[in-house]
């Protein structure tokens, strides 16, 4: 058979983008196709714009924390229009940033969709033919997720979020996990009154139990209406906005319903069934360590393989196939110990094992600490740090680390580290502390409190 390309990657996000330029750099043949903009969720509609929101969000508390420091600030409002023009503009530059990037490695760009037909062959929905690749990257990416609840359809989801006309008064957040949480705290910190809906225990399941009890109650204490064991049986328009009918027949009265109750792999209609290729129960493809599925000339990376679904994550899958695939070095992506952090106010950084998560592993000494950060005894803001480390006891090796204050993100980075490294809890107490920093409390953590 004669190619058209070697590499044909369906989706130009961030484990695509990553893909195809690395294999262009190989010299292969690439064709990319993206269906909607360059840059993917990560740049159009998710991390960039998000952490964005997060920023201008903040603003409302900055000012009042301000006059604890003498400060005296006048009357403020915030412009939702003014904001999403310049977020816009930013994200537009970004998107240029990328298609550029593609287009200067000598990869060819096909703004259009494109489905997979043969185990070599993808059609174009632009030209509607048949374009021949000797491999295939699949890098779909994900999509948000709706319970099929009468008056589902007046929800939003994340992917409207970032163009709604005007900033709702009286928001409804459903969900209990990152994105739900984050965008509970944007929208309160710019001003609406938010309750958030989720019917689990307790909010950000799977990461440290400390870590979810400190930042639910911190959420609640800036004023959001955070009900767990709660769920949304209907959904119905009325004279001024919505109201939701809970399933214990309480009603609740919004303007928007914002939908953040999980992400699906992004395999619909993409042809993989016909072309032979195995899928998971959740529609995710299923691959190998080298992110090649059962089908040998198609590989998946990014959120389409349900694995971790993280930028760095997708862009370190994109690396390791061309690598493996154009590079004649085999290499894994490595999915050990990844860092990450979740943009609640104040925010989270964890990296490795929870506590719950290594005491099944392991003889375990949980440090921890909370303390109020030194910023606040001027602003006056009742608001504690978290600081925890899970060390096993045989090594004294450090298998998780978990923050939660203002740079926790920041922090967990290089923290990561020190954990990817294999550091003992006496490599951080050996390391001096920094000081006057929040920071300065993981080097001097002294006695295990479990
Ligand atoms: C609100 C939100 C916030 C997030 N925040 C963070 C964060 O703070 N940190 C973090 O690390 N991760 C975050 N993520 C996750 C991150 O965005 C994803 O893990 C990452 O974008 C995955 O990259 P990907 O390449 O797998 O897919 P994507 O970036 O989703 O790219 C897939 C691309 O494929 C295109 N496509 C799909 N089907 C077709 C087709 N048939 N033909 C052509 N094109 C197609 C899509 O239009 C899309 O552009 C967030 C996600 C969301 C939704």
């Amino acid at each position: 058979m004669e190619f058209d390309y070697d590499l044909f990657v369906i989706g130009g996000g961030s484990g695509g983008v990553r893909a195809a330029r690395m294999a262009a750099g190989y010299g292969a043949r690439v064709g990319v196709a993206e269906e909607f903009r360059f840059g993917g969720t990560c740049v159009v509609r998710g991390c960039v714009p998000k952490k964005l929101m997060v920023y201008a969000s903040a603003f409302s508390e900055l000012f009042e924390d301000a006059e604890g420091y003498g400060w005296q600030v006048g009357p403020r409002s915030f412009d939702w229009s003014r904001f999403i023009a310049a977020k816009d503009a930013e994200i537009a530059r970004l998107e240029a940033i990328y298609a550029r990037n593609l287009d200067l490695a000598g990869c060819e760009l096909h703004r259009c969709r494109a489905e997979v037909t043969g185990p070599h062959t993808v059609r174009l929905a632009s030209h509607g033919h048949e374009v021949r690749a000797r491999h295939i990257l699949i890098a779909t990416g994900g999509t948000p997720f709706v319970p099929d609840i009468p008056g589902a359809h007046h929800a939003i989801t994340s992917n409207e979020i970032f163009d709604l006309p005007h900033l709702p008064a009286r928001v409804a957040v459903v969900g209990g996990g990152y994105i739900a949480c984050e965008f509970a705290g944007i929208l309160n910190g710019l001003g609406a009154r938010v309750t958030q809906l989720y019917r689990g225990e307790q909010i950000l399941r799977g990461f440290d139990d400390d870590v979810r009890g400190h930042v639910a109650g911190l959420m609640r204490a800036k004023g959001i209406d955070l009900r767990t064991e709660t769920d949304v049986a209907r959904i119905d328009r009325a004279e001024d906005g919505l109201v939701l009918t809970l399933e214990d027949g309480a009603r609740l009265a919004v303007d928007c319903v914002l939908y953040a109750t999980g992400r699906v792999p992004n395999t619909a209609g993409l042809g993989l069934e016909k072309a032979g290729v195995a899928l998971g129960p959740r529609g995710e493809v299923l691959v190998d360590r080298w992110s090649q599925t059962n089908v040998p000339s198609i590989f998946a990376v990014g959120d389409v393989t349900d694995r971790l679904a993280l930028t760095p994550v997708a862009i370190r899958e994109g690396a390791a196939f061309a690598r493996t695939v154009f590079g004649g070095e085999p290499t894994a992506a490595d999915h050990s110990d990844v860092p990450t952090a979740v943009f609640t106010q104040p925010e989270i950084g964890t990296v490795g094992l929870t506590e719950a998560e290594a005491r099944r592993e392991a003889e375990v000494e949980i440090y921890r600490s909370t303390f109020r950060p030194m910023f606040h005894t001027l602003s006056g803001r009742d608001e504690r740090m978290l600081m925890k480390m899970v060390v096993r006891k045989s090594d004294r090796r450090v298998l998780g680390v978990h923050i939660v204050g203002h740079a926790a993100a920041e922090m967990i980075q290089l923290a990561g580290v020190a954990v990817k490294m294999g550091a003992t809890k006496e490599d951080f107490d050996r390391t001096v502390a920094v000081h006057p920093t929040a920071a300065e409390e993981l080097v001097t953590m002294r006695d295990p409190v479990a």
